[in-house]
């Protein structure tokens, strides 16, 4: 989609700090992160938001998961304990309407969530 920020992000169109990439997926470092670390993990090809997802995205979406694994281990916390994230809908706070996993660790996280 030419105007949604993420995919301008995955095209290289706007400048971004990635940390992973594959033929699925991109993660980059959230430009206001709220943990000591906060990646966004995103689908390569444009999907709003969890309510359009189809079957045929459940190998894409189970891929996240897998990445955000890795990048947690890479980052060092995968042991002491992250969150993962994924906001839909405007009142739970999506902001940016190209589906994204966030991965935030590296010190304690707030509860109760919600
Ligand atoms: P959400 O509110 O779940 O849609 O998450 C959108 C996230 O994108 C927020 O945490 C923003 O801080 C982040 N964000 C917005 N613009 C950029 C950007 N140019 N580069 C990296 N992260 C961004
Ligand atoms: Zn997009």
């Amino acid at each position: 989609m030419t105007d949604c920020l993420f995919c301008k992000i995955i095209a290289g169109d706007i400048p971004s700090t990635n940390v992973y990439r594959d033929e699925q997926v991109t993660a980059f470092r959230d430009i206001n992160p709220a943990a000591p670390t906060h990646i966004l993990i995103a689908p390569n090809k444009h999907i709003d938001s969890v309510n359009v997802l189809i079957s045929d995205d459940e190998q894409l979406i189970g891929h996240l998961f897998i990445v955000a694994k890795q990048l947690a281990a890479q980052e060092g916390f995968a042991e002491d304990g992250y969150r993962l994230i994924i906001n839909t809908g405007q009142l739970a706070g999506q902001t940016v309407f190209h589906i994204h996993l966030h991965l935030l660790g590296g010190g304690p996280m707030k509860h109760p969530m919600g």
